[in-house]
């Protein structure tokens, strides 16, 4: 994601990628409401939507499920459940189509940075250099332990067990047995996945080295130990293990090298919020990073990235973390579970966990102002169609409804959109290439001096 918005700025990109073939643990990641909408905003979402599987936007909280509330402000309000090596297969082409260049099996070894860039070394002895190296490198990331930054928090307490495997037992005696377990252990499941395969998932005994691969006895003695019965498990298509550790990182910069993704932030994946956390960070430092190194950023743009997206991140990991407690098969934890069950039958409490978790509901600080400020703007309609179909480009826009303001001065970087009948509750908006609304006015001063803070002095 971040390579094709780099490109986006004709910014020269290199992805190197440890692992020559892609990944084949099929794990079904759900697209959540913001970050379809970002695939809208670079017109992406034709080309994922296929591939996907649309289910009702609901309230969804440590698997409690409720029908999502009255009110939900998204022209894409619905879960896709895409497999997650299909959604990076495709962002993938995406990105090569865009220019960037992606190497596999090619392992970072160790970097050195200076006033200039970065010197890359590669596992096989290959140096390269660049200007700004971006670690996506996942939770155990090679650079951001080079980098030396902490990785502060709570190590896994639990572990599961997940994979795709056929059963060796009828699919009624299945459901019956599933049915009884999973009525107070919600981390199990053994549900059908595909013609006669089923995707199961069951906890482990213990924390393990999760380096090592489970094998299918190991999936066999865990079932028994839970539901008294193998239920004949064979033929693994894939399998699996997870932990639920918690962790942040401390800094997502140090000096031309950043975090993003896993990299900076691990947590269970309660919610599926992990990939859409680390796709909502790329969007956020990619054309920030792409005008730092076209010249134009303000000082302060390329540290934005980590004031704004850091306590995202820690909303999410704080509120995995909560979704776990109520996990738990503890009396007191079932017992907070129902209370909340029953007060998630209150719109606004539903529609709070809902913004939570689609990632709808953030407002980074951007100052005083109208609640807007800081919030992204939904795909309203504008006299060409659809906003989002505007921000393909990934530049800034003023969606002005007075029809008498100006980007001149930034047109290179910022298109302008006179339309006095958008749908929209405000004069004027400025909006950030993320879709952020960065001013809301109907003042040309008042809109130059944003155009400023956000892209940088103007071109004459
Ligand atoms: C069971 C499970 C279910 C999940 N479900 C969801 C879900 O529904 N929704 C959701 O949003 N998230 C979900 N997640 C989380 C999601 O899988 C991760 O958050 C996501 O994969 C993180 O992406 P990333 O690119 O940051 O890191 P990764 O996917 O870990 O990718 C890092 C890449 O860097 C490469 N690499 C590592 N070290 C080096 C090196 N030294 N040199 C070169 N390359 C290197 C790796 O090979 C890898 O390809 C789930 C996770 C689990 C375990």
């Amino acid at each position: 994601m971040l390579a094709a918005e780099l490109r986006l700025h004709d910014v020269r990109v290199l992805v190197l990628e440890k692992e020559t073939e892609p990944p084949s643990a099929v794990r079904i990641v759900g697209l959540h409401i913001r970050s379809l909408e970002l695939m809208a905003m670079r017109g992406l979402l034709e080309r994922i939507l296929p591939h996907g599987r649309k289910r009702p936007a609901s309230a969804y909280f440590a698997a409690i499920a409720k029908p999502a509330p009255p009110g939900l402000d998204s022209r894409y309000a619905y879960l896709l459940g895409i497999p997650q090596p299909v959604i990076e297969r495709l962002l993938e082409e995406h990105a090569i189509e865009q220019g960037a260049q992606v190497r596999r099996g090619c392992v970072v070894a160790g970097f050195e940075q200076d006033d200039e860039g970065v010197s890359v070394e590669l596992a096989d002895g290959e140096r390269l250099r660049s200007r700004y190296l971006v670690g996506c490198d996942g939770a155990r990331s090679t650079i951001r332990k080079l980098l030396g930054v902490g990785f502060p928090g709570e190590p896994a307490r639990t572990e599961s067990l997940m994979g795709e495997m056929e059963v060796g037992v009828p699919p009624e005696e299945v459901a019956v047995t599933v049915a009884a377990i999973r009525e107070t252990h919600q981390r199990f499941w053994l549900r059908p996945a595909g013609v006669g395969v089923y995707s199961v998932l069951v906890p482990t005994a213990g924390v393990s080295d999760r380096a090592e691969p489970p094998t299918i006895e190991d999936f066999k003695q865990q079932l028994r130990t839970i539901a008294g019965t193998d239920f004949g498990v064979h033929s693994p298509r894939w399998l699996s293990r997870f932990g639920d550790a918690t962790r942040l990182a401390d800094s997502y910069r140090v000096g031309r090298v950043l975090l993003a993704g896993d990299a900076a932030h691990i947590h269970p994946p309660i919610g599926g919020q992990g990939l859409n956390l680390g796709v909502q960070d790329a969007f956020n430092l990619g054309w920030k990073l792409a005008a730092q190194i076209h010249g134009w950023a303000p000082e302060t743009l390329l540290d934005s990235y980590q004031t704004e997206r850091r306590p995202v991140a820690e909303a999410v990991l704080d509120n995995t973390r909560a979704q776990t407690e109520l996990l738990s098969t503890e009396p007191g934890a079932q017992a907070v579970r129902r209370l909340l069950t029953e007060l998630m039958d209150f719109d606004e409490v539903n529609l709070h966990l809902l913004e939570k978790i689609t990632a709808i509901g953030i407002r980074y600080d951007f100052g005083a102002g109208p609640d807007l400020l800081g919030r992204r703007l939904r795909d309203i309609d504008v006299k060409q169609g659809h906003l989002y179909d505007l921000l393909h480009r990934g530049r800034g826009l003023l969606l002005d409804r007075t029809e008498r303001l100006t980007v001149d001065g930034w047109s290179d970087r910022v298109d302008h959109l006179a339309d006095s009948a958008a749908a929209l509750d405000a004069p004027s908006v400025l909006l950030r290439p993320d879709g952020h609304v960065a001013w809301i006015g109907d003042d040309q001063q008042d809109v130059n001096d944003h155009l400023s803070r956000w892209f940088g002095k103007p071109a004459h």
